[in-house]
């Protein structure tokens, strides 16, 4: 099996697939579970530093994307979706899918978003019920100050959906302006795709409540699980071995002090060698310290490089999608596949791969890289 370097799923540690492969509780009957998943979900609270409430959801990432939209969007209401990137624009599909009307505020798809510019924005439009935020918008590298983006929509009392999914436990950020934050379990957590995580203030949960019109969702619906510990009841038999492997995965990361500072470093040695050998970053500003992403250069495609570092060298990177189909080269670094052997191996196998291709590089990727640590 490839060694996998993309930007989700990433690896997976021994400890997380053993944990999965357990005979395991009825999570429905067995009133133990749900102990269990109320300590995980404020785990993963505690780590991301918030009073806010988690809720661990059966689905992949996309799942708490549309689970926000569609409990906190009633029919007309106006929402901000604030679009420097794919999934930053994608927002606008559930917007619209649950009755709300976007209004797409798009910047520079190279830059991360101007907050003073966002703020003159405001200054004139700030009538709406809900703004969409992408933290890091993984297509293209992106990373957004979340932080700085949320407290300008708070002076307008907006709610906030931030979409963290690839930056989580990557980048840090400050939950307490967010109303409902989205994370995912195949990227920087390293647990297989299946699980969705939600963190949901105090705020957004009051405004779902209050709602004049049902949840036009069921799977998709959060306020179900309002009531579950008290009741001792979840909406459909939840997925306990993708819990119990995510608990591990969680474990992890919190007995892992470095990680932040980690991802900060591989990022910026990995930007540094790319830029040392005359390739090109595809982003001007906004680096994620998750994901690297460069342009394809002259004389070689997308899939060249990609088919040859999987079949030379049996790691597996990535191109892109919609807009940047074939233009740019993605190396996941998160979570566990965020390690300096892991990421040495890479940068050594596309220096071969871009010698095999005949695209002459200005040294050595792999030498830059690990200089650059
Ligand atoms: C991975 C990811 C998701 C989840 O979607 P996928 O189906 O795994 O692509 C959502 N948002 C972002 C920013 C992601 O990186």
């Amino acid at each position: 099996m490839y060694k996998l370097m993309t930007p989700g799923p990433t690896q997976v540690s021994d400890e997380v697939l053993a944990a999965r492969a357990l005979r395991f509780k009825n999570p429905d009957i067995d009133e133990s579970f749900v102990e269990e998943y109320k300590e995980l979900c404020e785990e993963i609270s505690e780590l991301l530093g918030t009073k806010n409430e988690t809720l661990i959801l059966g689905g992949e990432g996309i799942l708490g994307l549309e689970a926000a939209c569609a409990s906190l969007i009633e029919r007309d209401d106006k929402v901000l979706v604030i679009d420097n990137g794919i999934f930053g624009r994608g927002f606008a599909d559930f917007v619209t899918m649950y009755g709300g009307v976007p209004t797409l505020y798009t910047a520079d798809y190279r830059e991360t978003i101007d907050v003073e510019k966002l703020e003159e924005y405001l200054v004139q439009n700030h009538d709406f019920k809900i703004a969409t935020i992408v933290h890091g918008d993984t297509p293209s590298g992106m990373l957004n100050d979340v932080d700085s983006i949320t407290k300008a929509l708070k002076k307008y009392d907006i709610l906030t959906i931030v979409d963290a999914v690839s930056s989580m436990f990557g980048e840090r950020l400050s939950v307490d302006n967010i109303d409902i934050l989205c994370g995912g379990s195949q990227k920087v957590i390293s647990a297989p795709p299946g699980l969705t995580i939600n963190v949901i203030s105090d705020k957004a949960k009051e405004t779902i409540k209050n709602r004049k019109t049902p949840i036009a969702s069921f799977y998709a619906n959060l306020k179900v699980f309002f009531n579950y510990y008290e009741e001792k009841w979840f909406p459909y038999t939840m997925p306990i071995s993708d819990i119990n492997g995510l608990k591990v995965a969680i474990d992890r990361i919190k007995n892992d002090p470095d990680i932040y500072a980690r991802h900060k470093r591989i990022g910026e040695a990995a930007r540094k060698a790319i830029a040392s050998v005359g390739l090109k970053l595809y982003l001007n500003s906004g680096f994620n310290n998750t994901v690297t992403v460069f342009e394809v250069p002259e004389g070689t495609t997308a899939a060249d490089i990609i088919n040859t570092v999987k079949n030379d060298h049996d790691i597996l990177i990535t191109g892109s999608f919609d807009c940047l189909a074939g233009k740019v080269i993605r190396i996941g670094h998160m979570g566990e596949s965020a390690n300096d052997k892991d990421m040495s191996e890479t940068m050594a196998a596309l220096d071969k791969t871009f010698a095999k291709l005949g695209v002459k590089l200005n040294g050595s990727l792999e030498e830059s890289f690990r200089a650059n640590l």
